[in-house]
């Protein structure tokens, strides 16, 4: 098998939203957690993600991050590379979307790529260069006071020429929706003119489609997760990839279960009320660990005799006066990195004694968690709720993972993952 997508995605849970749109269309991929070392060899994929952070650090070190993982990717024998962001753009004026797309660009000795973070099924459009947000314009919606990169210019042509140095073209819609080949037409006008960079305007699924055939021959694309949808294709037309439908199952996982909490998002209060009257809880409390109990150890006795093929559940989900409680105790950061840590423990522990099978909730409790068992690698399997799939960590010991994010997620997702994951309903 040699790998044919190579892709950087800027966060965490944007690698595995697009890990599992190219598992769906029938591409065996594996997410890495940050730039493997040098002379690591890479996984057996048709498509590797790297995951990097580096969607709010300055522009010269996400430059930096993304060249390394270019060079790990070319190195693997990527042919094609996309660069994922969000479908909201998320960046600042002065980047790091653009200077990034630049320096690959040059890395790759080539000069023109597309722009097209449009996801249809979560209601981002493209119209004349325009984000929408559902019926809103991007600088109407949440997005207008995001902490970290408020989007308050909906015109991604605008946008993206504040953070580039050559000229930004646009596909309209108009062209777009005569389909590839037309598409590839106005990539090429565009690049006469001298346009290194085009926004693509997208409104349907069929769009990303199309727009993804057009750029069969382009180096690099950049996206959000929807752009990927038309490429799996690209190679199944030049004979590099199977016509299976679905990538395959992974492979069945042995071992203890459990379900670790650290996610205070609404989606996961539910998920975790639900899952308390089906199962024994423990329940983390930070100020117990504040007053100098070894919780994470009391957490591992009260295990020890229920650890088995059934999922049990540690949780330090709170309702957000009980958080906010607790922050004021000892701090926001505090707080959260008290919990964190004590989930990663827990984690560890129950590793060590044989668990296998792992559902976390929570972005930054799984970053936590994943970097504490020293999982560097993930292979996708079977989607759960939208956007959260099952992987299997590459290495040893192989654990099955879900990192579900904040929001993700039904009532019941805790306990049927584990449906999904011996095969059960989906
Ligand atoms: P989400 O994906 O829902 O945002 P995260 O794990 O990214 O979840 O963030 C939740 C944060 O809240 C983490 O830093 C976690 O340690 C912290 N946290 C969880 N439970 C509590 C609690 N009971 N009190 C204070 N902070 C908590």
């Amino acid at each position: 098998m040699s790998v044919l997508l190579g892709a950087i995605a800027d966060d965490f849970t944007g690698a595995t939203d697009l890990c599992n749109t190219l598992h769906r269309r029938g591409m065996k991929t594996v997410q890495l957690i940050g730039v493997p070392k040098a002379g690591t060899r890479a996984p057996d994929a048709e498509a590797l993600v790297v995951a990097l952070k580096s969607r709010t650090v300055p522009a010269r070190e996400a430059i930096a991050k993304s060249l390394d993982a270019l060079a790990y990717l070319k190195e693997a024998g990527a042919r094609q590379i996309l660069f994922k962001y969000c479908s909201t753009f998320d960046s600042a004026d002065e980047g790091n979307i653009g200077p990034v797309a630049e320096a690959l660009l040059s890395a790759l000795d080539a000069d023109f790529t597309l722009y097209c973070p449009a996801f249809p099924e979560a209601q981002r459009t493209i119209y004349q260069g325009h984000l929408f947000v559902g019926e809103v314009l991007l600088s109407q919606s949440g997005m207008r006071d995001h902490p970290l990169t408020p989007m308050r210019d909906s015109n991604l042509v605008r946008v993206l020429e504040r953070q580039c140095r050559h000229p930004v073209g646009l596909v309209p819609y108009a062209t777009v929706a005569c389909g590839a080949e037309r598409v590839a037409a106005a990539f090429a006008d565009l690049r006469k003119a001298g346009k290194r960079h085009a926004i693509v305007d997208a409104l349907f699924d069929r769009d990303l489609e199309a727009i993804g055939a057009a750029a069969a021959d382009l180096p690099l694309i950049t996206g959000g997760s929807g752009i990927a949808q038309g490429l799996p294709a690209n190679f199944r037309r030049k004979g590099l990839l199977g016509a299976r439908e679905g990538a395959d199952r992974l492979p069945p996982v042995r071992g203890s279960a459990a379900v670790l909490s650290g996610s205070c998002s609404q989606a996961t209060q539910a998920q975790v009320a639900y899952m308390r009257e089906h199962t024994p809880a423990f329940t983390v409390d930070p100020l117990a660990a504040a007053a100098g109990r070894d919780v994470a150890s009391e957490a591992l006795s009260w295990a020890r005799p229920r650890l088995g093929e059934r999922p049990i559940l540690f949780s330090a989900t709170a309702p957000p006066d009980e958080v906010a409680a607790v922050q004021e105790r000892l701090g926001r950061e505090a707080s959260g990195a008290l919990v964190e840590g004590i989930l990663a423990g827990i984690a560890r522990g129950l590793v060590a004694s044989g668990l296998r099978r792992l559902v976390v909730a929570g972005g930054e409790t799984a970053g936590a968690v994943v970097g504490a068992l020293g999982v560097s690698a993930l292979l996708i399997g079977e989607e759960i709720d939208p956007g959260v799939p099952w992987t299997l960590s590459l290495g040893e010991p192989a654990l099955a993972l879900a990192l579900k994010s904040g929001n993700f997620g039904k009532p019941d997702f805790f306990l049927r993952a584990f449906s999904v994951l011996e095969g059960g309903e989906q």
